[in-house]
């Protein structure tokens, strides 16, 4: 009796599918189609694969599994953003978004179920971090908003950003193999130019992408360009300091040339003083730099509050003469709970 466990098929890399199929008698190329079945044409099971032979179906069905995501929830917002709540293969949750614009349909991508840093501010940092994405899940979001976008907005998916649950760097190379799939012909084809991953900042995996010359783009939650106000809300910096942080980022742009977009969030009380911009100003000097100003989607008992407008007003003034670009976002889907920092599996 067959005890072992199958195997998820979209596990096997693209020659090691081929090979299976060698050593199973049959032509490499099988492997091929096979592949393209699994990528390209994201098919849920053997059985859809309608061009390999009944026969071939019921032996790969004999080895192997394919692993997807369900998408068990949907809401929509009334300005249109949709989350999906998505379930894994073992029973795990987490959740994408949808951000459409008059022009653009958004993408926000999970990279974790939960998230293993500890900013304040943030309701996925109250889940426990239970485990990395495959590669394969995370593709899986990418093509439901696709799906989604076609069905609802009539037009395919034009960004992706990895903005929701957990933190992409601390499961680089899921997420950096997800992405080849998706920039890749055999995959979905993207630009990784459409493609933005967000990190509240590990220095030496900033250096890491520099190294493996990625060619998405890099956005920082910096927040607060001064330790103590950033360990405050961000204790992890207490480990990566900003130092080190401004340290990595040198040394990106150095290799990429690639402007860095920093996230940014003006509280009350924390981060709305003249010496806070000012500090502001001083990290980014180094390099061509964005600034968004993300409005506060508010999580708790009102321990973090959006700062007054005359604060926000301060920042973009400043950062403006100091030649830095900053644009101010409004959050959409809050009302469904799809805002930055309130992905929590509510549902
Ligand atoms: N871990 C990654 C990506 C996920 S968070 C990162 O930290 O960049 C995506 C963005 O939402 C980050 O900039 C994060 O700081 C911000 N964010 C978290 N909680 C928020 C909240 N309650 N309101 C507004 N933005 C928030």
């Amino acid at each position: 009796m067959e005890t072992k466990k199958k195997k998820d098929i979209r596990a096997l890399t693209k020659d090691q599918l081929r090979d299976f199929f060698v050593a199973q008698g049959d032509k490499a190329f099988r492997g091929n189609q096979v592949y393209e079945w699994l990528w390209q044409k994201a098919a849920h099971s053997f059985e859809a694969m309608t061009n390999i032979s009944k026969e071939t179906r019921n032996m790969l069905e004999a080895h192997f599994v394919i692993n997807h995501i369900k998408v068990d929830q949907m809401q929509r917002s009334k300005d249109g953003t949709i989350k999906n709540a998505v379930r894994l293969h073992d029973g795990l949750v987490v959740e994408s978004v949808l951000i459409p614009t008059s022009t653009r349909s958004t993408a926000c991508v999970s990279s974790q179920v939960g998230c293993s840093l500890d900013c304040r501010f943030c309701a996925t940092a109250r889940l426990k971090r239970m485990r990395n994405l495959n590669p394969d899940e995370i593709y899986d979001q990418v093509v439901a908003i696709d799906n989604e976008s076609r069905l609802y907005f009539d037009r395919p998916l034009s960004n992706i950003v990895f903005m929701g649950m957990g933190e992409p760097l601390m499961n680089y190379n899921n997420v950096l193999e997800a992405i080849d799939k998706i920039t890749s012909p055999e995959g979905l084809g993207m630009s990784p130019k459409r493609i933005t991953v967000s990190t509240s900042g590990v220095p030496k995996l900033i250096k890491k992408m520099a190294d493996d010359q990625v060619r998405f783009k890099l956005a920082v939650s910096l927040h607060s360009a001064i330790d103590e106000v950033r360990t405050s809300i961000m204790p992890f910096n207490a480990t990566f300091t900003l130092a080190d942080l401004r340290e990595a980022l040198e040394y990106w742009y150095a290799k990429t040339k690639s402007r860095i977009t920093y996230e940014y969030v003006v509280w009350k009380g924390i981060n709305d003083a003249r010496h806070d911009v000012d500090a502001l100003v001083r990290f980014c000097a180094f390099a061509p730099s964005k600034v968004n100003l993300i409005e506060y989607n508010p999580i708790d008992d009102g321990a973090f509050q959006q700062a007054h407008d005359s604060a926000i007003a301060m920042y973009v003034d400043t950062l403006e003469r100091n030649g830095i670009v900053v644009t101010v976002r409004r959050s959409r889907g809050k009302d469904i709970d799809a805002a930055c920092g309130q992905l929590a599996n509510k549902g």
